[in-house]
C-alpha cells in the first residue's frame, strides 16, 4: 500500500489537461495565404486583422482552453491596432508563455485544416517546424493534417478555410 502523500504526489505528477480550438477565415483576392507560418503561393489568401493564420489560431485556442485561459479574441482583439498584420507565430509564442506561467508544460498539439485547395501536405513539415519553434517544443509534438470537405460547405466551395486543434498540457509539480 502506498502512503497517502505518495499517492497525492503521483496524482499531481500525472495531472493532464486537454483543450480544443477552432477557427475560420474567409478567402480573398490580394491576400497572402499563411498557414502555420508558411506562405503558400496561391491565387487567394485568408482575410483577417492579423496574418489570418487559421492553423496557428486554432492551435492557440486549444492551448489556452487546456489552461482554462480566455480565448485569443480576448488576448489579441481584432480592434487593437497592435495586432494588425500580426505574425501569428509570435502570438502563439506569447500564448505558450502564458500557459507555462500558469504552471503547465505542453505535451503535444494536433491540428486539422479544412480546405478544398491548394494541396497542403507538401508544407506540413515546415508548418510543424514553425509551430514547434514558436511553442518551444519538438516538431514531433505537433501534428498537422488537412482534409477537404468533399466540395461541400464553405471550405468545399472555396469561400474560406477552417482549422481545428487539440492540445494536451501536463501540470508541473509544485
Ligand atoms: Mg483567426
Amino acid at each position: 500500500m502506498l502512503e497517502p502523500e505518495i499517492r497525492r504526489l503521483i496524482r499531481e505528477e500525472t495531472r493532464f489537461r486537454t483543450g480544443l480550438g477552432f477557427d475560420v477565415h474567409r478567402l480573398a483576392e490580394g491576400r497572402r495565404l499563411i498557414l502555420g507560418g508558411v506562405e503558400i503561393p496561391w491565387e487567394r489568401g485568408l482575410e483577417g486583422h492579423s496574418d489570418a493564420d487559421v492553423l496557428a489560431h486554432a492551435v492557440m485556442d486549444a492551448l489556452l482552453g487546456a489552461a482554462a485561459l480566455p480565448d485569443i479574441g480576448v488576448h489579441f482583439p481584432d480592434t487593437d491596432p497592435r495586432w494588425k498584420g500580426a505574425d501569428s507565430l509570435e502570438l502563439a509564442a506569447a500564448v505558450a508563455d502564458l500557459v507555462r506561467q500558469k504552471g503547465y508544460e505542453i505535451e503535444g498539439v494536433d491540428a486539422m485544416i479544412l480546405a478544398e485547395r491548394p494541396k497542403l501536405s507538401p508544407h506540413f513539415p515546415d508548418m510543424q517546424a514553425n509551430l514547434a519553434r514558436a511553442l518551444k517544443v519538438r516538431p514531433d509534438q505537433v501534428g498537422v493534417k488537412a482534409t477537404t470537405t468533399e466540395r461541400m460547405g464553405f471550405p468545399g466551395r472555396g469561400e474560406g478555410m477552417a482549422a481545428m486543434a487539440s492540445a494536451l498540457l501536463r501540470a508541473r509539480t509544485p
